[in-house]
Parts: C-alpha cells; structure tokens; sequence
C-alpha cells in the first residue's frame, strides 16, 4: 500500500480541547485527518470539567513547557475565540497574600510572570486591590490583567465543528483499544483499532487525557503513567452575577496539586467555588462524583468569602480529574509531555493538566511542527477560520437585531428554557449541530438549555419531547451524557407523554 492509499495521514486519539485543537490546526494543510473519541461527544472529559479560567502565566517555572504554551496560548486566544464566536472576557485576576507566610509565595509568582513573559503585572496594597474588588481583604495582591474567563466546552466544540468544516473526519462512539504499526522503513503505518474498525495513519497522536498512559502502551510506549486527582465545585446561581469584578485566587503552596480554592465568575454570570484536590483510586479514573466532606468545606468557604450567600445561591455541583504524573505522596506537579517517543511518527501528550485549556491553541502549533517532520505542511487554500454564528446566547443580542431575526426565523421568538431564555432556535441548532452528537449534554453545552437555576426541570421536558415527536426518538434512544439511557422504558405503553 502506498502512502497517498491511507484512509487517513493522521489519527487523533481523544477529542477533548488539546486533540480538537491539533485536529483544526492541521486542517490548515493539505492532509486527511481523523479523531477518534470514545465518548458519543466531544468536550465530555476535563475539558468540560474544569474552572475555565485563561491563566496568565505566572504559576509555572521559568523555561517549562507549561510556562511557553501557557503564555503564548492567552496571546492566541482574542483572535482565535474572535473566528469560533467563543466567549471570552479579559476580566485579571487578584492573587491575594492574606498573611506575612504568603509573601514570600507571591512575590515567587511575580518573579516566575516576569520570566515568563506575562505582561502588565503589578504589585497593589489593599487600597489599590479594593478599586479593582470592592471590599476585598489581604496584606497584597499580584493583580495580572490578561487573565480571563472562556467557556471551556464552548471552546472545545468550536474548534471541533471548524475543523470538521475543514474537513476532518469525526469519529465518536469509538474507543481506542489496540494501536500496531507494520511496514518497512519511512513506509510504516498505523493500524489503529477502535469499536471493531480498523483504521491506518502514518502519524498517531495519543491525545487522551487522563487515559493518555494507557493508549501510549497500546502503542508499545512505556514509562508514562497517570493518577487521576480530583477538583470538585459548586456552581452558584446567576443571581451573583456582577459581585466578582476579577478572579480572585489564594498563593498557592508549594506541593499543592493545584491553584487553591478559588471564587471563578463564568462568561455565562454563575460563579464556582472550587477546585478541591484529592487522589482518587486508580480503578475509576473518571469517577466524576461530588463528595458530602468536599461541599461542606466548599459551603464553608464560600460563605466566608461571600458572606450574603444563602443556601438556594447553590445551585448545582461538578468534577474535573486532573490527569497527574506525581503520586499521591508526592503532590505538586509535573511538566507537560509533549514529544515525539520511540516509535516514530507516535507522538504523545502526557499529564495536560492545567493550564491546558490556556496551552491548547499554542500546544497544536507544536503538534503540527512535529507531524510536520513526516508530513508536508503545505497550506490548503481553502481553509475557513471563521465558524459561523454569534457569540453568546440570542438573549445577549441587541434587541433590534433580536426582532428581526425573529421575523426570519419564529422559533427565535419561542422560549424553551425559562431561567436561561434559551429559545426553540437554539435547541434545535445544538440538536442538528454538524458533529451529530445528540445527547442531552449535547445540547446542553451548546445552547445553554438546562443550564440555569432549575436545572432543567422546565426544559427538559420539552427537550424530550421535541426529540421525540420532531426527531422520531423512542425512550431508548436518550442519553443524559455518555452511555447509560435517560429512560427505562414507557410508564404507560399507547400513552402521549404530555
Ligand atoms: C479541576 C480542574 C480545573 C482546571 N482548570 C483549568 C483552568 O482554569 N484553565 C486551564 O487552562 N486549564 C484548566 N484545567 C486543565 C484543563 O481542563 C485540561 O488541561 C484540558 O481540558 C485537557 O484537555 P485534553 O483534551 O487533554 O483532555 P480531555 O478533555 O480529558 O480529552 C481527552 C479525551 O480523550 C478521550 N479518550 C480517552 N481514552 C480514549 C480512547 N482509548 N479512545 C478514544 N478516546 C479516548 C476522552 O473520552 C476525552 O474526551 C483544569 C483541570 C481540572 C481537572
């Protein structure tokens, strides 16, 4: 078999941020491209479980990759969530010395951002952080204003949907669960396996989160090993929204395995507290459960930091694991691996943790230098940067284009979720989104339905019911989320559900 015969040149594994972003970066050139997903969507991982915040830099040691791609990857995100209509808000960030023992942290931060290259830093005493955050308390702050705020899964599915309009092929449903590589000399391949196909590439790229260990050894790659490290949040009602100017952040010590609890105020107007640290056991790395000791400390904390909080203010709880290359003795945390290993042409990216959300478009222009070394880069001139579309939800539109987009379209013009105002327009557009994918998270994470203050108990029943009577489901084809069904089955056969 000749090269050019190859169903694809390069095969992704995962379709989080960092695999959607290698998959549009490549799409700039003139290559067949496939990603490989085992969940029924993309962003079902961390990238849609974390605190969605563009670090600025300053947490990572002077020469590591995490210091290069994180920098460079906040200067890349204006224009790149300009072209996906993504939500970003440039809104800084306080790192906050509350005693004389956080100094010494603070001013390491300051140092390490000088390095580093973040710019506009400066060091403010209390009167100078309360003109950013009323009525903030500390001794000082590192106040960094090109921090931001994304929407994380926004992000992730937009870069899919370009890239898929660039030509790559999508396929979701499919777990990778065996990788060979046979031929001879420069024409060796890759046969990678997944849900009973086997597909060929010349270049693999094991971008598979916190399975990323295991998909490199599929590949023959050893040495590499993941520890799943859990951050739980609590998620507060918009009700808050505009009560945090900045984010907020403590120093963080030194063996932490992550920032600290934080105050993150989303693009969306909801507020997290958040994250906890804790190792959890190797069998379930994606036991994404939220535990009763963490919410009581994570109450505790937010009310000592908000203190107006009432207890209907909670709205909703999450997790995120971290994928860790140090032990649970150990903590802290290790450099991103992003290398080429010992079999050529397999390259992997090992323990992205954060900030690998604000790394992800920087991390795919190092991707494609290497996949460069055995594919041409040769620019298409036929790539479209720009998504279609608006950025934010038709609410958050000018009201004179509200009517007339209502004139064009009616369903603009008919509410589906009450507390998000989300309209039948937009449900409908997440349930036909290009990719295909159609559970319920589906459509929750690109139209914003069942997200707000109830929680779906108004929209979820006419999402259903939409599903069923628009699009022909039946009780067994509802998903919430991955792969266990909404329904057991009919309460009453011959019944209209209504
Ligand atoms: C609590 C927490 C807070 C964070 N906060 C921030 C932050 O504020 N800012 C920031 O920059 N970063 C943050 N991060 C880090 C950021 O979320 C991650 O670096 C980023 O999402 C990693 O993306 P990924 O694509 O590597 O992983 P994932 O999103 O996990 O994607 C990997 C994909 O691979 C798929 N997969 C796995 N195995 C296979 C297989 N065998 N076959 C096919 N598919 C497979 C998975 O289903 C998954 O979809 C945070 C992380 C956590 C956990």
């Amino acid at each position: 078999m000749s090269k050019t015969d190859l169903e694809y040149d390069v095969l992704i594994i995962g379709a989080g941020v960092i695999g959607c972003a290698i998959a549009r970066e490549l799409s700039r050139y003139k290559m067949k491209i496939g990603v490989l997903e085992k969940e029924p969507d993309v962003s079902l991982g961390t990238s849609s479980r974390n605190s969605a915040v563009v670090h600025s830099g300053i947490n990572y040691a002077p020469g590591s990759l995490r210091a290069v791609v994180n920098v460079k990857g906040n200067a890349m995100m204006d224009v790149l969530c300009a072209d996906l209509k993504v939500p970003l808000k440039r809104i800084g960030k306080l790192t906050v010395a509350l005693t004389e023992e956080d100094l010494p942290g603070l001013h390491k931060q300051k140092a390490q951002g000088e390095a580093n290259g973040v710019p506009g830093m400066e060091l403010l005493d209390n009167e100078g952080m309360r003109r950013i955050q009323p009525g903030i308390e500390g001794l000082l702050g590192l106040w960094t204003p090109s921090s931001a705020i994304i929407s994380c899964w926004g992000l992730t599915i937009a870069l899919a949907e370009n890239a898929l309009a660039n030509g790559v092929h999508f396929h979701l449903n499919c777990e990778v669960d065996g990788i060979e590589r046979d031929g001879d000399g420069n024409e060796k391949t890759f046969r990678v396996r997944g849900a009973g196909t086997t597909r060929e590439a010349r270049v693999v790229i094991n971008a598979a989160g916190l399975h990323c260990d295991e998909v490199s050894a599929m590949a023959g790659v050893t040495g590499a090993k993941i520890w799943a490290c859990r951050g739980e949040y609590y998620v507060l009602d918009k009700r808050l929204d505009g009560s945090l100017k900045t984010l907020i952040y403590p120093v963080p010590g030194p063996n932490d395995p992550g920032l600290g609890i934080h105050l993150t105020p989303t693009v969306d107007g909801n507020i997290l507290i958040g994250p906890s640290a804790t190792y959890i056991p190797e069998e379930n790395r994606e036991d994404y459960r939220a535990t009763s000791p963490v919410m009581v400390d994570l109450r505790r904390e937010g009310l000592r930091l908000l203190p107006g909080l009432a207890a209907s203010d909670f709205i909703r709880s999450f997790s995120g694991n971290r994928p860790k290359q140090t032990p649970p003795e150990k903590g802290g945390n290790a450099d991103f691996v992003i290398e080429e290993t010992a079999v050529p042409g397999f390259i992997h990216l090992i323990g992205i943790e954060s900030p690998g959300l604000t790394s992800s478009p920087a991390i795919a222009e190092r991707v494609r230098d290497m996949v460069g070394r055995h594919i041409p880069l040769e620019k298409r001139d036929d790539f479209v940067a720009e998504r279609p579309g608006f950025v934010g939800t038709f609410s958050d539109l000018p009201e004179e284009r509200r009517m007339d987009m209502i004139l064009d379209e009616p369903e603009y013009g008919e509410i589906i979720c009450r507390c998000e105002r989300i309209t039948k327009k937009e449900v409908r557009d997440a349930i036909e989104n290009p990719l295909g994918a159609r559970t319920l998270a589906s459509v929750k994470y690109r139209s914003r339905a069942l997200m707000g203050r109830c929680q779906g108990g108004f929209c979820t029943p006419r999402i259903v019911r939409m599903l069923r009577d628009e699009y022909g489901y039946k009780p067994e084809d509802f998903f919430v989320r991955g792969r266990a069904p909404m329904f057991a089955g009919l309460v009453r056969e011959g019944g209209n559900g209504r």
